[in-house]
């Protein structure tokens, strides 16, 4: 076998990034040297005619004329093109990533969050006028770190559908990485490592893909909403359904480059090229019209202007770049990412190696500069006055190289470079903007009727009814309270809405503090998606004669991902409830099954039957269920969590780690120290449960509190931290 499959070795396999070239880059960068940029560029682009790449096996098909240099649009408007791929805070440190986030603000490109959050105070722009605030926020499906604030500062918010280096992985960060200062941004357990199915586990259907696109549009209308795919066979269908979901925007992602979180075994053998995804997609958006209302970027290992040429005749809007601005910034490859070793301060979170970090903004825009000047030259020599003029010109793309090679012998890219027929009026790229269709939400009369509470904080109270065509309620409100006052919200009940009816999905998503919704009657799926701390009740008519232990109230996948905020429901919640929860607390009388998977905070009461499987994958936070006829223990998914029994003798008292009814700032739902105190907590709950719903459950258990007690049970983690 070949050495140095994962770092480059002298006579090993070969790799792009090369000791040279790497060099060349830095002293390009650092000396904003155009002849050292032109090294650099050379070695990659020859690296093509060695055929590492598909790319390689195309060239320009040049006209017999080219154009003078100066009719070809400026570099400052082609690196408005440009964006930075996602590489959270916790994978790289907090110097890399905010070096990129300014440099990128500086040329108007784009800086991308990763999957894992962002510090509020990177929100407010530097005194010297700089902002280190990232254009565009990462959500995968809405998990780690996604508040209300964080999406109310988003220019572009990607679902990361998948990862073209490790298609069918999620997000991972070893537990080294996380230390007390990435835990509180993702809403996690310091320590304890982050390892996320993707998001495709949460996205069954194209449906379910649309119900996102539209709830993140309401948190922030003005945003961008994209879609990650990976570069692989049959991405143009799911693309097509990307742009028919109201996406604004598609990201194809190629199986180059890796995360700084990845393990070893991740970064390879996985994806496929950049250049099979995009024409696939192109292609089909344009067989099926569909090409003209979405922006198409590529990303995965873009390193030079001839890759962004080829990029942009193959069909590309836009353009992302990962390990090449990063190496721009100081990384040197040498791989040892996921280890928190990084030498030079990029890929780590140790205080001592991150003081090594040397990068600055103006490396990483001399870097993008010397890429667009390359393509400026490519484009005069090929008659483009436009980056426009070039996407999907395919047809001045040719493969005769590859008669001219062994390796590439009898390989055919004419499906590749095919030509779709398209009506004359049709375009190649993106022209339109979608119809989100936010005129219409209930949200709009909402937002107007707030505007006392939104403004000067007056308490503002709301009687309507509400009908199951009424999606996202609660959203576009909390993001405006975002805008304006931050997580941090409203005081408590500031806002009340009384809502009589049916709710349809995705009732409260990103929920804000200080907001109330109340519904009697019933809801859809996703209620409460991302909650960030607002208040949801849900409760049955009283004129109804049902048995809410009986009967569900609340539809499947309750609560995902939700930071922080109460909810009560007087009813049976459906499947996957609670799911990835990470600081809400809620209190249901009966749940499907799957509750509590992957559940990393909060805390979650049932007080009737659960189905199967609850608690899997659950890393944090606590679940009590009542449990009177022992059928319990065979339903849990015993693999990360202990079942234990509730002691009813009061904890010793230790000042503030008591638990108290009354929520009492936006950190403090008033559960006290979540590893003592259980009664205590479990009784607040289940009485607040009875104040908001009126529960006859509640009442009955609170009635007989002593004997109640004793038929709980304690779900806890037992995630050992990862050293
Ligand atoms: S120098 Fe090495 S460890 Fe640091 S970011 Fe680059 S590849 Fe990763």
């Amino acid at each position: 076998m070949w050495a140095g499959i994962y770092q480059y070795r002298l006579r090993g396999e070969e790799h792009a990034w090369t000791p040279e070239n790497v060099a060349h880059l830095q002293h390009a960068v650092r000396g904003n040297d155009p002849k050292n940029y032109e090294e650099f560029a050379k070695s990659v682009n020859q690296q093509s005619e060695r055929l590492l790449s598909i790319r390689g096996l195309m060239e320009f098909k040049m006209p017999d004329e080219p154009i003078s240099l100066d009719e070809v649009e400026p570099a400052s408007d082609i690196v408005k093109r440009f964006s930075t791929g996602a590489m959270s805070f916790g994978s790289i440190s907090h110097e890399a990533h905010s070096t990129l986030a300014i440099a990128m603000n500086r040329i108007g490109g784009r800086s991308n969050t990763g999957e894992g959050g962002e510090e509020p105070a990177r929100f407010t722009p530097m005194d010297n006028g700089d902002s280190m605030r990232s254009r565009i926020k990462q959500v995968a499906s809405g998990r780690f770190g996604v508040t209300t604030e964080y999406l109310a500062n988003a220019d572009d918010i990607q679902i990361k559908m998948a990862q073209g280096a490790k298609p069918g992985e999620g997000g991972q960060l070893p537990g080294h990485k996380v230390d007390k200062r990435i835990g509180a941004v993702r809403h996690s357990t310091p320590g304890v490592g982050l390892i996320s199915p993707p998001p495709h586990h949460d996205i069954y259907s194209i449906e379910d893909l649309a119900q996102l696109i539209h709830d993140l549009k309401n948190v922030q209308p003005e945003a961008r909403i994209s879609v990650k795919l990976v570069s692989e066979v049959g991405v143009g269908t799911v693309a097509a359904g990307v742009s028919k979901a109201r996406a604004d925007h598609v990201t194809i992602s190629g199986y180059d480059g890796g995360t700084g979180a990845s393990p070893l075994t991740s970064l390879t053998h996985a994806g496929s090229p950049w250049e099979i995804g995009l024409a696939e997609t192109q292609q089909t958006l344009l067989l099926n019209d569909l090409r003209s209302r979405i922006a198409v970027q590529v990303d995965g290992g873009l390193r030079t202007g001839r890759d962004v040429a080829i990029g942009a005749l193959l069909g590309a809007d836009e353009f992302g770049f990962a390990t090449a601005p990063l190496i721009a910034a100081g990384c040197i490859m040498m791989r040892k990412c996921h280890l928190n070793t990084c030498p030079v301060g990029v890929a780590t979170q140790d205080p001592v190696l991150r003081k090594r970090f040397t990068g600055t903004p103006e490396h990483v825009i001399n870097y993008f500069f010397f890429v667009a000047e390359e393509l400026r030259q490519i484009m005069a020599e090929m008659g483009f006055r436009t980056v426009e003029e070039m996407i999907g010109r395919v047809d001045r793309l040719d493969m005769r190289r590859v008669h001219r090679h062994w390796k590439a012998d009898g390989v055919d890219l004419s499906r590749l470079l095919h030509t779709v027929e398209i009506d004359e009026d049709a375009s190649l790229f993106q022209t339109e903007t979608q119809d989100h269709g936010l005129g219409g939400a209930l949200d709009n009369e909402l937002i107007a009727a707030c505007q006392p509470a939104i403004t000067v904080g007056e308490p503002v109270r709301i009687d309507t009814t509400i009908r199951n065509v009424n999606r996202t309620v609660g959203t576009m409100l909390s993001g405006e309270i975002a805008k304006t006052h931050g997580h941090a919200g409203l005081k408590p009940d500031t806002i009340r809405i009384n809502l009589t009816g049916v709710a349809g999905q995705s009732f409260g998503a990103w929920l804000a503090h200080g907001v109330t919704l109340v519904l009697t009657g019933d809801a859809n799926d996703y209620v409460g998606k991302g909650m960030s701390g607002g208040r949801i009740i849900v409760k049955q008519p009283a004129s109804v004669p049902r048995d809410p232990s009986e009967n569900i109230i609340v539809g499947n996948t309750v609560l995902y991902g939700a930071i922080a905020g109460e909810a009560y429901f007087n009813g049976v919640a459906g499947e996957r409830f609670a799911v990835r929860n990470s600081g809400a607390i809620a209190v249901v009388e009966g749940a499907g099954d799957h509750a509590c998977e992957y559940m990393t905070g909060g805390v979650v009461v049932v007080l009737g039957e659960t189905g199967r499987n609850f608690a899997a994958g659950m890393s944090g936070g606590i679940a009590y269920v009542y449990d009177p006829e022992g059928k319990f223990e065979s339903l849990v998914n015993p693999a990360q969590v202990d079942l234990l029994p509730i002691s009813p003798e009061p904890d010793e008292d230790e000042g503030t780690g008591r638990p108290h009814q009354r929520p009492s700032s936006v950190n403090d739902f008033g559960m006290g120290d979540m590893l003592r105190h259980d009664a205590e907590r479990l009784k607040i709950l289940i009485e607040r449960h009875k104040l908001h719903t009126g529960s006859a459950q509640a009442t009955k258990l609170l009635d007989n509190w002593g004997e109640a007690l004793g038929a709980f049970i304690k779900v806890m983690p037992v995630i050992t931290p990862e050293r």
